[in-house]
């Protein structure tokens, strides 16, 4: 996984990153949540597309819930408003 410790600041920056990841997102810890990531955000598994269920959220971004991907059944939390895209075997 690559360490990447400036947040993105656009769109364009993170697909570029997503690209060069190959799609294994080593996003834990540098992208806040937003609704407008599920426009590029996909399941690193399978590239399925993600269900995004709601906790809590605030005016800027989702603070807590999950992303599930229908295809592999796999979930993906996002706690503090940070999306853990990690595939469940890398997570600590
Ligand atoms: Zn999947």
């Amino acid at each position: 996984m690559i360490n990447v410790n400036t947040p993105f600041s656009n769109k364009n920056d993170l697909i570029r990153y997503l690209d060069y990841n190959k799609g294994v997102l080593g996003i834990k810890g540098v992208i806040k949540m937003k609704r407008d990531l599920m426009d590029i955000l996909c399941c690193p598994m399978c590239k399925g597309d993600l269900v995004l269920e709601v906790t809590e959220e605030n005016e800027k971004e989702i603070v807590k819930g999950t992303l599930f991907c229908g295809k592999c059944t796999e979930y993906y939390p996002i706690d503090d408003g940070i999306p853990n895209m990690l595939p469940p075997e890398l997570r600590e």
